[in-house]
């Protein structure tokens, strides 16, 4: 063969799969600003955004030639018209535990210890496999419907859950949770769980370690929690300094603060998300902002209003540098796995207990929805974001209805105006899992038929056993 270089491969601009045209895009800006372009088209392809563009004539920012938009669309695989829509990253829940569906409305008007002896751990004695499959249905279908497209979990069974996130066709970081009291068996479990599911179901499945608390988890167990975390770099989910309460006693009990016993136990030393985060002290800050870049905070202030206590003290997070997203926690205390909920909230609570209206405007909550909550979950630059090389997880918001018009300041009528119903497309990795309000990868009907005839022996306590016992 003659010695000569292969012929140069034809410069084809590749074709996208799937084409949003006409569409209001929300868009970060420089410093993570929020930022809102008209008339814009995306483009997807191999389940990543290639590229957001603003106007037919407008020439895009990462090379692509506004001809060449224009060619794309017309060869794209499908396409959406998303007039009259917003489209924006889809929303991220930083805390769960999805199957808890199932106990929807099942421990109401209880303090928060009862909540845990009384009800929620002698009902959890009583979870089959079964039940999980089919309540982590009715949440993925939930979740869909309300524009979350990436959850992080911490239950048990977890592997049912992985199984419905692949089904689904959702993004989730899932952690099975585990106890001190079960013995070397939960760490083992969790860990196994971690490495073999991790970057499964097309890389939609990432894990965590998920060691249940700081006061259910001992010492011994955090350390090797912590060791596993940095050999394996998995993400660490647990609740810690969960209330004011949790964080007296424990500093009653031990002399420390639950994020003090965070930190000497190595899990700050690894990437670490904290649920709740409600007991953060003033001397937590440095170790916090030590941990700068590894460690978030998931927050659900619905939860907190229900039992009257106090809430995430966002803005000193923010200003030690922890990344802050929103989160649900369980629909048991939560009712609903509602992330748009939780975003409103977060806006109205924090003006609130800051006393400061000019505090979390609707911009604000918007980057704690989408850059704030990826970065929380551990995948900033993968999720949360419109932007050339993220994951196409997008959703369209329909802003049509009489409660959202007319519009004056879009932030606000996201924020304050619309709702999650106004979600009409949720996109996960360039997947359409519901298009017009039609969820296209779960059936509804049938999993609630074949839950149903469970509920009367999931809320039966009447065997007075618990998985756990709760000391706050
Ligand atoms: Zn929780």
């Amino acid at each position: 063969m003659p010695d000569t270089p292969p012929c140069p491969t034809p410069n084809l601009d590749p074709t996208a799969d799937l084409a949003i045209t006409n569409v209001t895009a929300l868009v970060h800006g420089d410093g993570g600003s929020i930022e809102f372009l008209d008339d814009a088209t995306i483009l997807v392809k191999d389940g990543k955004i290639l590229s957001v563009t603003a106007g037919p004539d407008v020439a895009p920012s990462d090379g692509v030639a506004a001809r060449d938009v224009a060619r794309d669309v017309a060869l794209a695989t499908v396409t959406i018209d998303g007039r009259g829509q917003v489209a924006m990253p889809g929303l991220i829940n930083c805390h769960t535990h999805s199957p808890m569906v199932m106990f929807r409305g099942a421990a109401e008007n209880v303090s928060s210890s009862d909540w845990f002896n009384k009800k929620i751990w002698p009902m959890e004695v009583n979870l089959t496999e079964s039940d999980v499959t089919l309540a982590t249905r009715l949440a993925c279908a939930e979740m869909i419907a309300g524009g979350t497209t990436t959850f992080a979990d911490h239950y048990f069974m977890m592997d049912r859950i992985a199984d419905v996130v692949d089904e689904t066709g959702m993004r989730a970081n899932l952690g099975w949770t585990y106890f001190s009291s079960e013995g070397a068996a939960g760490f083992d479990r969790g860990l196994s769980f971690a490495l073999e599911r991790n970057a499964s179901a097309s890389g939609r499945i990432t894990t965590s370690l998920a060691p249940h608390g700081d006061y259910t988890v001992n010492d011994d167990d955090l350390r090797r929690t912590a060791a596993a975390g940095l050999e394996h770099d998995l993400l660490v989910h647990i609740h810690a300094a969960e209330s004011r309460i949790q964080t007296r006693q424990t500093r009653a009990l031990r002399g420390i603060s639950p994020i003090q016993v965070l930190d000497s136990t190595g899990i700050l030393a690894g990437r670490t998300l904290i649920a709740h985060g409600k007991g953060v002290v003033p001397e937590d800050l440095p170790l916090l902002a030590a941990a700068k870049g590894r460690v978030g905070v998931g927050s659900a202030p619905k939860g907190y209003l229900k039992v009257g206590e106090e809430t995430t003290p966002i803005r000193a997070l923010l200003s030690a540098g922890v990344a802050v997203g929103l989160a649900t926690d369980g629909a048991a205390s939560n009712n609903t796995l509602d992330v748009w909920e939780s975003m409103t909230m977060t806006s109205l609570v924090q003006k609130f207990v800051e006393q400061d209206e000019l505090w979390m405007t609707a911009r604000q909550v918007l980057g704690i929805a989408t850059t704030g909550s990826a970065a929380a979950v551990g995948l900033a630059g993968v999720v949360g974001s419109l932007a050339p090389g993220h994951q196409a997880d997008i959703i369209l918001v329909d802003l049509s209805g009489p409660h959202t018009q007319p519009i004056h300041d879009l932030a606000a009528t996201l924020v304050y105006s619309a709702r999650s119903a106004d979600i009409s497309t949720t996109i996960v990795a360039g997947r359409v899992l519901m298009q017009d309000r039609r969820l296209l990868t779960v059936d509804l009907p049938s999993t609630m038929s074949a839950l149903a005839p469970r509920l009367a022996q999931l809320t039966d306590i009447s065997h007075g056993k618990s998985i756990q016992d709760y000391g706050f």
